[in-house]
């Protein structure tokens, strides 16, 4: 396959950026009040391709909390110490049909059936992470995710604040996923270490080399360093295609094709195997959960470079 020129990858990425530059569609997540504050009109695009070139647009300097799409890098990171047969055998690799918090979900199949990118599957996978306390487990988290952007990464203490004190719901769903035996005793420690992830930091640049990283068998592409075995990508990037964008994934699919993952601090990171990582961060959301912008910049690049890994050309 043809390599994507710079010049083609940076028109791509200007028009998409400036056609929905004034676009004022969606509102900030309030549900956790931290998020609500932040400046609703922060907008930056990352494209890096699998050989390591990073194109950026608008502000990818700015941080906002990684929130769900972080679900991927510690379902990556479980996959690496436990094998791919681990998450299918606790919480399974099913979309639920239900909303990303869902307790509903959880009762139907007892905390089976669903999978590691919804909050319930989410917990489990991070009550799952082998460390010898808390803070070892953490470091490990927060490692990984380092190692996927490749530079330092620190948790936004406002956000994780704001949310410990209005996780309650986490809670509840924490307690039911041990009732049901898919995660053990510490499950209020897992669930605070799961809001702690949820409040790393991290700006669209980082999102961009983070997708990439899956984009490229694993290996970031800007280190060079092998950061999720190669053999586990593929089945993570089969879960961000069936769940990545909560109850719009089908949706997504069926307009990109890309494997994806959405967080509600506004980011998206979506993945076109053996081409490129893209991230966009914009915070306003959809009815879905969903950012407005990033949804509809990434397709638009996408699909102006052939990113679709069903298409032919
Ligand atoms: N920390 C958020 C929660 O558990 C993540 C939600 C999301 O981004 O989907 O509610």
């Amino acid at each position: 396959s043809e390599t994507l020129s710079a010049e083609r990858i940076e028109k791509a990425l200007n028009s998409a950026y400036e056609k929905y530059r004034n676009l004022n569609e969606g509102a900030n997540a309030d549900y956790i009040p931290a998020l609500a504050e932040v400046d609703s009109n922060l907008y930056g695009i990352a494209l890096v391709t699998a050989d390591g070139r990073v194109f950026t647009a608008g502000d990818v300097k700015s941080e906002v909390s990684i929130q769900s799409i972080s679900k991927v890098y510690t379902m990556a990171l479980v996959m690496d110490q436990q094998g791919p047969g681990a998450l299918l055998e606790n919480m399974g690799v099913d979309a639920t049909g239900q909303v990303f918090n869902s307790i509903v979900a959880i009762e139907q199949y007892k905390g089976a059936e669903m999978n590691p990118l919804v909050n319930a599957g989410a917990i489990a996978t991070t009550g799952m992470v082998q460390g010898k306390n808390a803070d070892a487990i953490w470091q490990r988290i927060l490692e990984k995710y380092e190692a996927f952007a490749g530079r330092k990464l620190s948790v936004l203490e406002d956000v994780y604040e704001s949310e410990a004190a209005t996780n309650q719901r986490n809670q509840a769903i924490a307690a039911l996923m041990h009732a049901y035996g898919h995660i053990d005793e510490h499950y209020l420690r897992a669930t605070d270490i799961y809001t702690r992830q949820c409040s790393v930091g991290v700006n669209a640049r980082d999102l961009g080399i983070m997708a990439a990283t899956l984009a490229s068998a694993g290996k970031n592409p800007v280190t060079g360093k092998q950061v999720v075995e190669a053999d586990n990508v593929p089945e993570i990037l089969a879960v961000m295609a069936t769940a990545g964008l909560y109850d719009d994934a089908g949706k997504w699919l069926y307009k990109t094709g890309l494997p994806a993952k959405s967080g509600v601090g506004g980011g998206i990171v979506a993945v076109s195997p053996g081409k490129f990582g893209i991230a966009v961060i914009s915070p306003p959301l959809d009815a879905a959960g969903n950012s407005v912008r990033a949804q509809k910049a990434i397709a638009d690049i996408s699909n102006a470079l052939g990113g679709n890994p069903y298409e032919i050309h």
